[in-house]
């Protein structure tokens, strides 16, 4: 990982527009950071679109994606695109549109969640397990301490349910199918500007584990300084790190990319 005050300018200035995650990116605790936020608006006002890719569940994410600047909140790992429609409205997507499938996979995953609890000592749900609609959430450190072993034998019992399991900077995801964040890529950037999704022009920031997949398979990607945390057990690393942690970083990336296209 170089510093991203390396990231030539050029790199920067024809960007389509910016992917990010959320927890630890752009908020600590699951607030927001105020430098994010005003990141945000400011990418909204020069014209750049950001879109979030996010393990946190639909309910969660329904009031952000009201709230924040964004175009969208793609929640689930890739399962829900949470939208504010031109009369200020939420709008629910699935991209497991068939909704016989999307029950009877919510029936199993309860069922391995129970086996999970049941299985690793010590594991609980996620706090905001209400709120999910397609996977299961175990909290390893939000408001529980899992070890290393623990995660593991979480993710172990995931996937011998035919689960997708991952781990994020709080908690293992598991969920039926084979979106992720890419795809979420490829479905929300078609279906919210009319476009392919083209991952030469767009840039990727996150912090931990779940954001791997993009760090491996788009160009131009850049982790918030707190990755650090994570990067001696990542297989994919970003491109670039910022300097600030969290919220701060996610700022420091926006007033680099304003600045390149000269809107700053
Ligand atoms: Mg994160």
């Amino acid at each position: 990982m170089q510093p991203f005050s390396l990231c030539p300018p050029q790199r920067l200035r024809h960007l389509r527009g910016v992917l990010t995650d959320i927890d630890d990116t752009l908020t600590a605790h699951g607030e927001i950071a105020p430098a994010a936020l005003a990141s945000l608006q400011a990418l909204r006002d020069a014209g750049v679109p950001v879109i979030a890719i996010t393990g946190r569940p639909s309910g969660w994410s329904e009031p952000f994606a009201l709230a924040w600047p964004l175009l969208a909140i793609v929640a689930e790992n890739g399962a829900v695109m949470l939208r504010r429609d031109e009369h200020g409205l939420l709008q629910r997507e699935f991209s497991q549109a068939d909704e016989r499938v999307r029950e009877a996979n919510f029936e199993r995953l309860q069922a391995c969640a129970a086996d999970v609890l049941q299985r690793v000592p010590g594991a609980c749900l996620a706090n905001d397990s209400a709120g999910r609609l397609t996977d299961i959430a175990v909290d390893h450190s939000e408001f529980a301490q899992l070890d290393a072993i623990q995660i593991a034998a979480v993710c172990a019992v995931m996937r011998e349910h035919g689960l997708v399991a991952t781990v994020s900077s709080i908690h293992i995801n598991g969920w039926i199918g084979e979106h992720n964040k890419l795809s979420a890529a490829i479905w929300a950037v078609p279906a919210l500007l009319g476009e392919a999704f083209d991952p030469e022009r767009w840039l990727y920031i996150g912090d931990s584990a779940n954001d791997q997949l993009m760090f491996e398979r788009l160009p131009l990607t850049v982790g918030v300084a707190n990755i650090a945390q994570w990067a001696p057990r990542l297989q994919h690393l970003p491109l670039y790190v910022t300097q600030a942690e969290r919220g701060e970083g996610f700022a420091e990336l926006a007033q680099a990319l304003l600045r390149a296209r000269g809107s700053a």
